[in-house]
């Protein structure tokens, strides 16, 4: 049985070729998994759970819905969606995460995150996450009117953008010496994770032993998903070419 792990969908109303390709895929390959985990970032972004009567928003949770009969759905936040709660769960058919997981993927003991909280060398973005994810700036945030909240997400798109263009490369990447504590603490062999949108499998060393460090792609022209299979673990692309 095949274990599918995918994220940064990045899903808005202007990634209509990236919608549809999603659609397929639930309606399609993914049923046939054991389980599907989407790691956070599904949508370009999550302005509170109010939102779910939104015409592109209920298209997806309706697309979710109708897989969730055949696969269990596992949602992680990303820092895009960090605001999806639990109506959006229960009418996707989804069962939300916490940030981190231990999940046994065919006897490996995994680590599974969205994999933003391991990009410590970028102080500024963890200072600015510890903030928007605290208990008060959230309630404080969802009194707001939802019409407010989508303007201050838009602009603060438009801020991180601007941002991420004149930081390097590597501040924006995963920290080497976080990653490797973070699996010790855990006692995992392998990491799974996406947020940085470089997708790759790095061999590491842990303390003596193999270990490797999976990044899922990002969706950009074509789809994409990491297949884990008992004794092989390889990435697929999604495309249109699959109809
Ligand atoms: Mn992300």
């Amino acid at each position: 049985m095949t274990a599918i792990f995918l994220s940064d969908l990045h899903l808005s109303v202007e990634t209509p070729l990236l919608t549809g390709l999603f659609e397929e895929f639930l309606s399609g390959k993914a049923r046939s998994a054991s389980s599907l985990y989407i790691l956070g970032d599904l949508f370009e972004y999550w302005a509170g759970d109010d939102d779910l009567d939104d015409p592109f928003n209920s298209r997806i949770v309706s697309a979710m819905r109708s897989c969730s009969a055949h696969v269990p759905i596992l949602f992680m936040h990303g820092n895009r969606d960090f605001l999806i709660g639990k109506a959006f769960a229960e009418a996707s058919g989804t069962t939300l995460l916490d940030d981190l997981l231990v999940a046994d993927i065919h006897g490996i003991p995994t680590l599974i995150m969205h994999g933003d909280s391991l990009c410590t060398d970028d102080t500024g973005y963890q200072e600015f996450r510890r903030m928007v994810r605290s208990a008060d700036w959230k309630a404080r945030f969802m009194a707001q009117p939802l019409a407010d909240r989508k303007a201050q997400i838009a602009a603060l798109r438009v801020r991180s953008e601007a941002e991420k263009r004149v930081k390097s490369m590597e501040i924006m990447d995963v920290n080497q010496g976080e990653t490797i504590r973070m699996m010790r603490q855990h006692g995992c062999t392998r990491l799974i994770h996406g947020h940085t949108h470089r997708p790759a499998t790095h061999h590491l060393d842990l303390d003596g032993t193999r270990a490797e460090r999976w990044v899922l792609a990002d969706w950009r022209n074509e789809g994409s998903y990491l297949a884990c299979d008992p004794d092989n673990w390889h990435s697929e692309r999604i495309t249109t070419s699959e109809r």
